[in-house]
């Protein structure tokens, strides 16, 4: 293989999505603007920008004349270009793809499928899931960064059981008190089944039975909040009730760690590893900015089965 070449220039491509921060403020208007040599628009949400060869927003060589040359032409052309390694493992195209986000407003929680299932989703469905990578991801913080990711452990779900009426009223007194008598004997498949069942009724409750609980917990907490001080999960909740009122998202963020990146920390995401990106950190008022890298991107579809956890909760990318 042809040794790597100079350094190219890319022109990339930038997702409005709505939960991204609007015109200038936005770290990837900014540098989409520089990148593209376009104006920002002040209303505008400037969510993602893409490096990358994934064909919902690829990257062009940007010294290259008109029509400008895709990335992945270049890179098909010039194999050499990814290292042997890379290309050995992963054939001849760009086998990852960086993002910067601007994020105003929480993302749905989702998952990325792991190899075997991103495989069956990109035979059955390839118009919708376009390869068949799986997806593990890693984000950077540029800001500070809040992030819910991973399931919380057995304890803490307990915690939850006992602290939130409202997430027992909607999974049922019956599963709650199985998984509140859970133990160490009962080993992790026992665990697993009922969280399973946990899980899968909170996901596929419909929105007239959480929304009414959405807006009960969201009562109880405001009237707590006179009273103690509220947990951080708790805050957190009343946060998202503002910005998805009557989403099942308040109720579900309880089931999942909440982690909070200092800028320069970095988080892991492996494939079928729930998670989400939040917004506006309260105490700094500033967004959440980061870079993340992983395989192509996006559209929200959910996937529930009741046989294996993570997959119960799959917006595959
Ligand atoms: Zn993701």
């Amino acid at each position: 293989m042809e040794p790597p070449s100079k350094p190219r220039r890319l022109r990339c491509s930038v997702q409005n999505y709505d939960w991204g921060i609007l015109g200038a403020g936005s770290t990837v208007a900014r540098l989409y603007s520089k990148n593209s040599a376009s104006e920002i628009v002040p209303d505008k949400p400037y969510a993602e920008l893409w490096m990358g060869t994934h064909p919902s927003g690829p990257s062009f060589i940007a010294e290259e004349a008109e029509p400008p040359k895709p990335l992945k032409g270049l890179v098909s052309e010039n194999p050499g270009l990814l290292g042997e390694k890379v290309a050995e493992r992963w054939g001849i195209d760009l086998p990852f793809l960086f993002k910067v986000l601007s994020v105003a407003k929480a993302l749905s929680i989702q998952a990325h499928p792991d190899k075997e299932l991103a495989k069956v989703l990109h035979e059955t469905r390839p118009e919708v899931y376009k390869d068949s990578n799986h997806k593990p991801e890693m984000a950077v913080a540029i800001t500070e960064f809040e992030a819910l990711c991973g399931f919380v452990g057995v304890e803490e779900l307990k915690t939850v059981l006992n602290s939130v009426p409202e997430f027992v009223e909607l999974i049922g007194h019956e599963d709650a008190n199985k998984f509140l008598h859970v133990n160490e004997d009962d080993g992790d498949d026992k665990t697993k089944t009922i969280l399973q069942k946990i899980f899968t009724k909170l996901m596929s409750a419909s929105k007239d039975e959480y929304s009414v609980l959405v807006s009960k917990m969201k009562a109880r907490l405001d009237a707590e909040n006179k009273v103690r001080t509220l947990t951080e999960k708790e805050q957190l909740a009343l946060r998202l009730e503002k910005m998805y009122p009557s989403d099942i998202g308040v109720l579900s963020s309880f089931f999942f760690n909440y982690v909070k990146l200092k800028p320069g920390e970095a988080l892991y995401l492996g494939a079928n590893e729930p998670h989400a990106y939040l917004s506006v950190t309260p105490a700094t008022n500033d967004f959440n900015e980061a870079c993340k890298c992983n395989l192509p991107h996006k559209t929200k579809q959910w996937r529930r089965s009741e046989k294996q956890l993570p997959d119960s909760l799959l917006h595959v990318e």
